[in-house]
């Protein structure tokens, strides 16, 4: 069967990644989470003391930029891919509070942006591939056959991403810190003026605040199918 390449792109913390890992394993298709590697460069940064409080030093960044290896590998155990950077996994790292509250200024920077678009350009170019993120229907694969644009409202965005950090094991960050820094990050992904966060004119809108996960695995399942029907 053909191939087909699906964009989804969305506000933070409203499941794209989590529908996107489900949708790609129904079918059979690779997943890219490419936040995930904002997200890597970003913990690259803390890591390497290119930060001074909020402020990076670009120019550092620019010259290292060039070492960071992210790659993807598929944890037998779980069946989930996870992140490395430079050979050391970092999946519950990168989604911890520091990293959460510094990637925006990273992925507004317009070279990081061209290297990981390149890299994802290259990951995508058999198809068969589900990638999610911010600029994928817009920027990233312009051409992909099926755009999906997710919303939900802000509140319920924020509920999600607090259950999924206590989940792992973070008492401490409140409802106000997460629903502050989503709210920070919903206005600067759209606003940022390379790749900002906005619907391709050709995705299909879906706002999940009040479907389960199941009723929107039956949505997408249904546009996947109907666009594979008119590739036939
Ligand atoms: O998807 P996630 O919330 O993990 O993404 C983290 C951050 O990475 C976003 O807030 C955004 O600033 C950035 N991002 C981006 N472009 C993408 C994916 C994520 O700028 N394609």
């Amino acid at each position: 069967m053909k191939k087909i390449t699906i964009a989804i792109d969305g506000f933070s913390s409203c499941g794209k990644s989590t529908m996107a890992k489900d949708l790609a394993k129904k079918i059979d298709y690779i997943y890219i989470d490419s936040g995930a590697m904002y997200r890597a460069v970003t913990l690259f940064c803390i890591q390497n003391g290119l930060f001074d409080g909020n402020v990076l030093n670009e120019e550092k960044l620019k010259k290292q930029i060039a070492e960071i290896e992210i790659i993807f590998k598929l944890n037998k155990d779980t069946n989930k891919p996870e992140t490395y950077l430079n050979g050391v996994n970092v999946e519950e790292r990168i989604r911890q509070m520091d990293v959460s509250n510094k990637v925006s200024i990273v992925s507004a920077v317009t070279f990081v942006r061209e290297a990981m678009v390149h890299q994802q350009q290259q990951m995508g170019k058999a198809k068969g591939i589900v990638m999610d993120g911010r600029d994928i229907g817009t920027v990233v694969f312009p051409d992909a056959e099926l755009k999906i644009f997710v919303t939900a409202s802000p509140q319920i965005r924020a509920e999600r991403r607090l259950l999924e950090l206590r989940n792992k094991g973070d008492q401490q960050t409140t409802f106000e810190e997460v629903f502050e820094n989503l709210k920070e990050r919903d206005y600067k992904d759209q606003n940022r003026a390379e790749g900002p966060l906005r619907k391709a004119d050709d995705a299909l809108e879906l706002d999940n605040s009040h479907i389960t996960i199941e009723q929107q695995m039956q949505w997408l399942l249904d546009k996947f199918n109907h666009v594979i029907d008119d590739e036939k």
